[in-house]
């Protein structure tokens, strides 16, 4: 059970969402404005924020950015509610710093298939320590080896880095622009594409364990939610 904050204009939606997400136990919240939304946001400290990008008074990417700011709510979980389906407001809602994204008309199983996993993310401890194991993969930070079955593999430091990065935001697309500045450092005079190159290259060295790194068409990439998942390319 989450507090969830829903921040949309439309009375349908709104409903809607509401009657699915207190139906799963949760404790639900509506605003139809930014301006409402960001006071019940700071008074309540919601654990997610279901978030419309088109708001009629301040756009939902400055609400996005104002959460973000916020040093009580930025941790908070925001899912984007976008009614425009083009790629660079995907991109801008992950470099704001959004959790996920729909685009309207959006199926509510899958959106609260989202949320669910998004809640259940939140509550898990993040791996850190000096090894990780996800699947067929072994990796060992500290002395920069990989194992895919057992068996170690070449990696370039670049290529480990990469792996790692992508590791450690698992399930947060990364933009190339994001991995290229992780990854590669900001000064590097390099395009985008060489991230794409590096990607490939990791992928092909990954063998059985390339589908761990999933495409996210017209963004960026990701690490996959789960071993056995599905890919999303
Ligand atoms: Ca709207």
């Amino acid at each position: 059970m989450a507090k969830v904050l829903i921040i949309e204009d439309e009375p349908d939606i709104r409903q809607v969402l509401e009657f699915n997400l207190t139906d799963k136990g949760h404790r639900t919240q509506v605003a139809g404005t930014a301006a409402e939304g960001l006071r019940l946001a700071r008074e309540r400290k919601p654990d997610l924020v279901l978030l419309d990008l088109m708001l009629p008074d301040v756009s939902g990417t400055e609400v996005c950015k104002a959460l973000r700011a916020d040093k009580e709510l930025r941790d908070v979980k925001i899912i984007m509610i976008t009614a425009k389906g083009e790629e660079i407001d995907r991109v801008v809602g992950f470099e704001l710093g959004a959790d996920d994204y729909v685009v309207k008309p959006f199926s509510v199983r899958e959106l609260m298939l989202r949320v669910d996993a998004i809640l259940r993310r939140a509550g898990e401890k993040p791996q850190t320590g000096d090894f990780f194991e996800f699947g067929r993969l072994r990796v060992d930070r500290e002395a920069h080896r990989v194992w895919v079955d057992g068996v170690e593999l070449e990696l370039t430091a670049l290529e480990f880095k990469l792996l790692v990065t992508l590791h450690d935001r698992k399930n947060r697309v990364q933009t190339r622009a994001a991995l290229l500045n992780d990854v590669w450092g900001i000064e590097a005079d390099i395009t985008t594409r060489t991230v794409d190159t590096h990607v490939k290259r990791l992928r092909e060295k990954l063998g059985a364990a390339c589908d761990y790194i999933e495409t996210v068409r017209g963004v960026g990439y990701r690490f996959a939610e789960s071993p056995d998942a599905e890919g999303t390319a």
